[in-house]
């Protein structure tokens, strides 16, 4: 999966900062090599659209689901509906610019929330930290972090810190019940929980906080929303040929159309 916003009515990508992509057919791309039938959507809308099909969602169900990988994407759940935007761009709260002198972002801004939140942006932090390591994945940072790394515990702490600043955006704007966290990190839960749920609780204007909810398995979390995508496309093995789709907790919800 990526990260992309889509048309409504063509379905093809029309920007995808991380891979340098505009106004790419890539659903038709696709199709045609395989020879079968394609389904598009990004990353969080796929991993919302898991939640939603698979799991209980808790409470009122008003919820935002944030993927923290090489970037960070965020798909929305307000009032029963999944909000797609004009051409399908609502979610892109990542790009939204914190800090207009901060690092350049693959959006062409400066200071987005995802160079401060990201996976990449931990990975940076790291290096920075300590510039003599060789090169390192994610994953290795996570690993390094568990084995007692100063440098890399101070990164992720630092990554953990980002997100929950850039969540208040979300509360403040959409005010949420549940926000889901997917993404590797999740992996390390526990490193980064009590950072995020203090800076949260900190940043809050007034009422109740959202509760700040990980989705497991990381890179699967995308693979089940490219199954729950293909549930909801392909009328015929759907468990109910209705719309909108019904969960088997009897609540219904408005999809992608
Ligand atoms: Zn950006």
């Amino acid at each position: 999966m990526f990260r992309a916003a889509w048309t409504r009515t063509q379905i093809k990508v029309i920007f995808a900062p991380n891979l340098h992509w505009r106004d790419f057919d890539l659903k038709s791309a696709i199709e045609k090599k395989m020879k079968l039938p394609v389904h598009v959507a990004n990353a969080a809308i796929a991993c919302l659209l898991a939640q939603l099909t698979f799991h209980q969602v808790e409470g009122n169900g008003d919820a935002v689901l944030i993927t923290a990988s090489e970037g960070l994407g965020a798909a929305i759940f307000l009032n029963g509906s999944i909000i797609t935007g004009h051409d399908g761009m609502a979610g892109e709260i990542g790009h939204i610019s914190i800090d207009p002198q901060g690092p350049e972002c693959a959006c062409g801004q400066r200071g987005c929330w995802e160079v401060f939140a990201s996976c990449q942006a931990a990975l940076r932090y790291f290096r920075k930290l300590q510039p003599d390591h060789r090169s390192v994945t994610f994953s290795e940072l996570l690993s390094l972090a568990e084995a007692g790394n100063a440098h890399a515990d101070a990164a992720l702490t630092r990554q953990a810190r980002e997100i929950g600043g850039g969540l208040r955006l979300i509360v403040a704007a959409l005010s949420p019940e549940i926000v889901y966290i997917a993404g590797e990190m999740t992996s390390a839960w526990h490193r980064y929980r009590p950072t995020i749920d203090k800076t949260v609780r900190s940043t809050t204007m007034a009422g109740t906080p959202p509760a700040i909810v990980p989705i497991p398995d990381g890179d699967i979390a995308r693979l089940r929303g490219a199954a729950a995508l293909v549930f909801q496309r392909r009328p015929l093995i759907r468990p109910r040929a209705a719309a909108p789709w019904r969960r088997d907790s009897g609540r219904t919800f408005r999809t992608l159309q």
